[in-house]
C-alpha cells in the first residue's frame, strides 16, 4: 500500500494568535491545502499496486514524484528508479512517473517490449494534448517552464522543433520570432501563479495575436498551496509578530520551491526541508508563528513529524489555517 495519509487530530480554530511581546508560546499555523495532490496519490497508488501485483523489482522511469522520502519508501519496497530506459531489462514492468514522458520515450518502451504503466498526472497529460493541438494547427508553441524539469522535457518532446521553452523575458526576446508569427503559449503545471502571469502579459505585448490554453495549465493543487501560503504570510506578517515559514518538500520539487519563494516574497524567512533533521533550532528561537505547509509530493507523515518537533522543542501549539477544500481525485491507471 502507499504511505497512508495519517489523520491529524488538530484543532481547526481560525482564531488569530494573541501573543505577548515576551514570545511566550510558538504557534504552528498548519496550512491547508498542503501535501499530496490527486496526481501524486494516483502515481504512488499505481506503483504500490504494481509492486503488489507483480512483485519487485518494478522499474520506474524517473522519480515517481519529486520527493526524497517517497522515493526512498518505494526503493525499500523494491522499486528501481532509472533515468534511461536502457537500464531496464526488456519486457519488464515499468512505470512512467507523475511528470509524464515524451512520445520518443513511449516509442522506446514499445521497442523494448516493456509492460509499461503511464502514471503521469492527467493534468500533465492535458498540457501534452494542448501542445500537440497547437502544433497541428500550425502554431509555434512557447512552453513557459523550467528547462530541465521532467514535465517540461516530456512536453517539449511532442514536437522538439516547434516547441520552445521560455522562462524569462530575455529568453523570449532571444527567440527568432516576429510579432506577426503564429504563436501559442502553454505552461508547466507547477509554476508560480504571479510569475507566470507576468510572463504571459509580456508574451501578449510581444505577440498581440498569441493564443493560450482555454483552461489555465497551472494545476489546482499548485494554485491552492500557493494561495494558502500567500494568504497566511500576508495575514501574519502584518502583525507585530516574528513569523517564519517551513515547507516540507525536496529541493528538486518545483511546486515546493515555489511555496518557499512565495513566503520569501512576503518578506518571511522560509525553509524548505525534507524532514525535521534539516531544522536548525537556532533559526526558530523567539519565533511567534511558524507557517507550515508541504509541497504536492510531500507525505503528511513528515509534516506530522515536523509538528512533533516544534511541540517537543518549543512547546508549540497547533492551529489549522484552511483556505479551501479539495475534492479532486483521479482513478489509478490500468495495469498491463
Ligand atoms: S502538482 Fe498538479 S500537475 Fe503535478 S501531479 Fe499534482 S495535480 Fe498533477
Amino acid at each position: 500500500m502507499p504511505p497512508k495519509k495519517p489523520v491529524l487530530a488538530l484543532p481547526t480554530s481560525t482564531q488569530e494568535p494573541t501573543l505577548s511581546a515576551s514570545h511566550s508560546k510558538m504557534i504552528i499555523k498548519l496550512l491547508f491545502p498542503r501535501g499530496f495532490c490527486a496526481g501524486v496519490y494516483r502515481a504512488t497508488s499505481a506503483l504500490s499496486t504494481a509492486l503488489e501485483r507483480y512483485g519487485a523489482p518494478i522499474y520506474v522511469y524517473h522519480e515517481i514524484v519529486h520527493n526524497k522520502w517517497v522515493v526512498e519508501y518505494f526503493r525499500q519496497k523494491g522499486a528501481v528508479f532509472v533515468n534511461s530506459l536502457d537500464d531496464i531489462p526488456d519486457g519488464s514492468v515499468t512505470l512512467f512517473s507523475a511528470h509524464g514522458v515524451s512520445p520518443q520515450i513511449e516509442k522506446q518502451a514499445k521497442q523494448k517490449k516493456l509492460q509499461y504503466v503511464d502514471a503521469s498526472c492527467p493534468l500533465v497529460q492535458k498540457v501534452h494534448r494542448e501542445a500537440k493541438r497547437f502544433v497541428q494547427q500550425g502554431y509555434t508553441v512557447l512552453l513557459i517552464g523550467h528547462p530541465h524539469h521532467d514535465e517540461v522535457v516530456g512536453v517539449q518532446g511532442e514536437a522538439p522543433d516547434k516547441i520552445f521553452i521560455v522562462k524569462t523575458k530575455e529568453s523570449i526576446d532571444s527567440l527568432p520570432l516576429t510579432a506577426h508569427d503564429k504563436v501559442a503559449y502553454i505552461t508547466q503545471t507547477t509554476l508560480s501563479l504571479d510569475e507566470s502571469t507576468t510572463i504571459i502579459e509580456y508574451l501578449k505585448s510581444r505577440f498581440p495575436n498569441i493564443v493560450g490554453p482555454k483552461i489555465k495549465d497551472i494545476c489546482y493543487a499548485t494554485q491552492n498551496r500557493q494561495n494558502a501560503v500567500k494568504m497566511a504570510a500576508r495575514k501574519y506578517h502584518q502583525k507585530n509578530l516574528i513569523v517564519k515559514a517551513v515547507i516540507v518538500g525536496s529541493s528538486n520539487s518545483s511546486n515546493s520551491i515555489r511555496l518557499k519563494e512565495i513566503a520569501q516574497e512576503q518578506d518571511i524567512s522560509a525553509f524548505l526541508i525534507d524532514s525535521p533533521a534539516d531544522i536548525n533550532s537556532d533559526d526558530f528561537t523567539n519565533v511567534d508563528v511558524v507557517l507550515l505547509s508541504a509541497g504536492a509530493s510531500a507525505h503528511e507523515s513528515v509534516v506530522q513529524q515536523v509538528v512533533e518537533y516544534f511541540q517537543s522543542t518549543f512547546n508549540a501549539s497547533v492551529e489549522e489555517e484552511r483556505i479551501c477544500e479539495e475534492n479532486t481525485s483521479f482513478p489509478i491507471p490500468t495495469m498491463p
